[in-house]
């Protein structure tokens, strides 16, 4: 599958990885938009929020505590954000699911 995140999970291309395990890789992102940001996503290919099923729902979980545990060991007590950008309106680029955490600035609302 032609899918540069698949081919992150699977180390064919390389990242600057934080952490692996079975479900889920979390990698510093190629274009960072604060002093923290990551991505977390599944190894499994999602394309979109709207492909998760009921299934999925200790992945989705899963996703999320990854995300808050790596914010924390990267110095982002004082906050953070989650986004996560769904099909094209929502800004989605890649089409494999991915949790943004962007930490180390202060954040404004509402995103653009
Ligand atoms: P999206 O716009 O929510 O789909 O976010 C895609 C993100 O992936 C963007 O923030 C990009 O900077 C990031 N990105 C694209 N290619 C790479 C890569 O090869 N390594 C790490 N991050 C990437």
């Amino acid at each position: 599958m032609d899918c540069l995140f698949c081919k992150i999970a699977a180390g064919e291309i390389p990242a600057r990885k934080l952490y692996e395990d079975d479900l889920v890789v979390a990698f510093h992102d190629i274009g960072p938009q604060a002093p923290v940001h990551f991505l977390v996503i599944p190894k499994r290919h999602i394309p979109t929020l709207n492909d998760l099923s009921e299934e999925d729902r200790l992945l989705a979980g899963h996703l999320l505590f990854t995300a808050q545990r790596l914010a924390r060991e990267q110095g982002c007590e004082e906050g953070f954000r989650v986004v996560m950008n769904c099909n094209e309106q929502g800004g989605q680029t890649v089409y494999h699911i991915h949790m943004h955490v962007l930490g180390q600035r202060q954040m404004h609302w509402p995103p653009g």
